[in-house]
């Protein structure tokens, strides 16, 4: 699991979403006049007895109702969803013959904009703003866009069905791989990439060697998640196994055994006297310590870059646990 940074254009996301709940083609030139003489009394009327201003950390008197719920951050809306629960608001429909519980029948309009937003390419334009090529899920999959198409899937957090209010909610948007988004459908996970009050690397990728020779066959070792011994963060650690085990990790991370071992291999040999041998061997190829451990390694280990590259965070966690970042950081301060 990746955190997703914050979005950088969320007044041309909020434009769009007000758009589509207009219908019909208009010129961008009337959507604000229009939205606020035709819809503002609709949502108001919609949100009463349920969601009010007091809901949002955002208390500035300029924005409606509307305009926080679409670009609430991801804590504010959990506080919502807890709300919901608490007050028990909860109606039961029949869909596709199956019955389902949702908050309001009447906010299932938001549903009918996310699917004018999908048809528009949203998944495509947010995999280009956030600027992320894997999925935050796994960090296993590729999620870019091969030109006009996208590869990336919208998963709602907040399940669409059951929380039709939240269909649209920029933080409620997570691009997704394919095979996260498709084992995921609607059970709820236990953290949220976009929950940025959550400390992430508390959770580390490692391995355990099943028998002592573990060395001469990848698949005698096991690859794990584990977490803090100390215990800091009980709840982060409850809902981080949650996603774990929702979305297959621990099944997923067992198909590269072989890329752990090739990445233990190398740090094995990878130390003060190979570097500076590679470093005279072939004078310029490499820039920094950091360009020297990616060229080696083969992968990006800075938490920055994770979403930039499939298996980064496998990486960076083992580089931590065998002592290389270390060594290469060491090296740096002394140079
Ligand atoms: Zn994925």
């Amino acid at each position: 699991m990746i955190p997703i940074p914050p979005f950088p254009s969320p007044s041309a996301y909020l434009f769009q979403t007000k758009k589509l709940f207009l219908h019909g083609n208009i010129s961008d030139c009337n959507v604000e006049s229009r939205f606020s003489s035709e819809k503002e009394k609709e949502f108001k009327s919609l949100f009463a007895g349920i969601i009010s201003s007091e809901d949002f950390d955002d208390t500035s008197a300029d924005k409606t109702l509307f305009e926080k719920l679409i670009l609430a951050p991801f804590p504010v809306l959990q506080k919502i969803h807890k709300k919901f629960h608490e007050h028990q608001f909860q109606t039961q429909i029949i869909k596709n013959e199956r019955k389902i519980w949702v908050v309001k029948d009447e906010w299932r309009i938001f549903l009918k904009a996310y699917d004018r937003l999908v048809s528009r390419h949203l998944n495509s334009w947010l995999v280009d703003q956030y600027g992320i090529k894997c999925c935050p899920y796994c960090n296993e999959n590729f999620v870019f866009n091969r030109g006009d198409k996208a590869s990336a899937q919208l998963d709602h957090f907040f399940p669409k069905d059951k929380y039709p209010l939240f269909a649209v909610s920029l933080y409620n948007l997570v691009p997704a791989c394919p095979a996260c988004n498709h084992i995921k459908r609607e059970s709820m996970l236990g953290v949220s990439p976009h929950d940025n009050k959550r400390d992430f690397d508390q959770m580390r990728i490692s391995y355990t060697p099943k028998v002592s020779s573990w060395m001469l066959d990848h698949h005698t070792l096991d690859v794990i998640f584990r977490f803090g011994s100390s215990g800091e963060d009980r709840e982060f650690e409850q809902d981080m196994k949650k996603n774990i085990a929702c979305l297959k990790l621990e099944p997923a991370y067992q198909n590269h055994r072989d890329y752990v071992q090739e990445i233990v291999n190398k740090a094995f040999w990878y130390n003060d006297a190979a570097t500076e041998a590679f470093r005279n061997s072939l004078p310029g190829v490499f820039g920094s310590e950091g360009e020297m451990l990616r060229m080696v390694f083969g992968n990006y280990a800075e938490p920055k870059d994770f979403l930039k590259r499939p298996l980064s965070k496998l990486t960076r966690d083992l580089l931590l646990e065998l002592g290389v970042l270390n060594m290469t950081k060491k090296r740096q301060g002394d140079t």
